[in-house]
């Protein structure tokens, strides 16, 4: 497949020109302000199409939801056949019941489940019932993780401190969290014992900041605690579930939270979160003492494709498969380093890892800094200038539509910008 010169972007150009006057930034997400300039006409498995007949091989995956490819044909049918009987309902309905009994299957721990729209919007409603059942309100969380944009979690290091990362975000929103660099269990233990925290809320594996693992023994120690402790765990797998296996980081790494949040890879595609957790704490919300609403929640677009979509990963698990691309395509990237004499560093799980460049050791957000991140960031631009769909964040996620022809592309687009000039 040929891709035209960047130059020749003229519908794309156009567009942007027409967003910017009607949108601010030209986007509807200050996450795309520094995305790339194309604009999508279509999508399919693990390829992108813009309008301009320029094709991208994805390791975006629309910042994570299209886990099974873009466009999965039996999601797609499901939603929208089941929306010939209505889209709505403002009450109960069979799918809804479906879904759920498929996402506390699917989860394994789970008892209960409450749906939503975003992961924004399933973390929030952790930390109300986490509040709530232990009586405190403080919570601990990790340096460089991320919950969402809403004002008491969106932070960013400034001045020594984690503070807001917006103007006319309130720093008092933030007087409630303590945070602590991640990984090291010696800070839970002393916030614990220093503080009454209501709960403890982490990416189980550290997605947002260079997909960094939990050390051995880091997870164990913080369960072990926070049951000493009668603190809420909270893990939130909004990235992390359904991909990295069917139970998702939970199940890879042998710890079960109390509470966990799930979005993304949930639903193919559609907008859909979840909370779970066992019956004991949900069961809050089901007597009205903890208040948890929202107009669209459990629409029947939503339960139609959250069922859909864990019917396909329970029948045709692509984790393998996953994996196998994986392997293939960090390999290539390594050597493809090694050739150009470029600090290439790629690390991670299969269906998501993190490209940079430099060679320090990295277990937390701290020690990532250490990494050329703007080098990077400069490298993704003529990636997708060369047909590789990414960002500038070094993430890249791979689906169950990522096969021999997506590899070999990616390998040569790669190339390809190395020999331009790019890294
Ligand atoms: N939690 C985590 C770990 C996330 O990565 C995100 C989004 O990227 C969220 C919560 C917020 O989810 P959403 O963007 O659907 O509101």
């Amino acid at each position: 497949m040929l891709n035209d010169s960047p130059g020749t972007c003229l519908r794309s150009a156009e567009l942007r020109q027409r967003a910017q006057l009607r949108t601010p930034g030209g986007v509807h997400s200050n996450v795309r302000l520094s995305g790339a300039q194309d604009f999508i006409q279509r999508a399919k498995g693990a390829w992108l199409y813009s309008v301009d007949g320029r094709d991208f091989v994805d390791y975006l995956l629309g910042q994570g939801p299209n886990f099974l490819g873009h466009a999965p044909e039996a999601v797609v049918n499901a939603v929208f056949e089941a929306c010939r009987n209505g889209v709505i309902f403002g009450g109960q309905h069979e799918l809804e019941v479906q879904a759920s009994e498929l996402v506390c299957r699917t989860v394994g721990w789970a008892e209960m489940v409450r749906f939503g729209v975003s992961g924004t919007e399933a973390v929030q409603a952790a930390l109300r019932l986490a509040r709530a059942a232990t009586g405190r309100t403080k919570v601990l969380r990790f340096e460089g993780h991320y919950h969402g944009w809403l004002d008491n979690v969106l932070t960013s290091p400034r001045d020594g401190h984690w503070g807001t990362a917006s103007a006319g975000q309130l720093e008092s929103h933030l007087d409630d969290f303590v945070v602590v660099p991640w990984n090291d269990p010696v800070q839970v233990a002393e916030t614990l014992e220093q503080h009454r925290i209501a709960a403890v809320i982490m990416e189980p594996l550290m997605i947002n900041a260079g997909v960094i693992e939990p050390k051995p023994g880091y997870l164990e120690e913080v369960r072990r605690l926070c049951t000493e402790f009668g603190a809420v765990l909270i893990f939130d797998e909004v990235i992390s579930g359904f991909r990295l296996g069917l139970g998702g980081a939970a199940e890879r790494y042998g710890v079960t939270p109390d509470l966990a949040t799930y979005g993304k890879a949930l639903a193919g595609g559609f907008p859909v979160s979840a909370l779970v957790g066992r019956s004991e704490l949900m069961s809050r919300f089901g007597t009205g003492e903890v208040n948890h609403s929202g107009t669209f929640n459990s629409s029947v677009m939503a339960t139609a494709a959250v069922t859909a979509a864990l019917t396909s990963l329970l029948e045709d698990p692509p984790y393998e498969r996953i994996a196998k691309h994986s392997r293939s395509l960090i390999v290539g990237l390594r050597d493809l380093g090694v050739e150009f004499g470029l600090p290439l560093r790629v690390q991670g799980v299969p269906a998501a890892f993190h490209v940079s460049f430099g060679d320090a050791d990295v277990s937390d957000y701290r020690s990532l800094q250490q990494l050329d991140l703007a080098r990077y960031e400069r490298l993704a631009k003529s990636l997708v200038e060369h047909g590789i769909w990414v960002t500038g964040r070094g993430v890249w996620y791979v689906s169950a539509s990522h096969g021999g022809d997506e590899l070999d592309a990616a390998l040569t687009r790669f190339e390809a910008a190395l020999r331009d000039g790019a890294g």
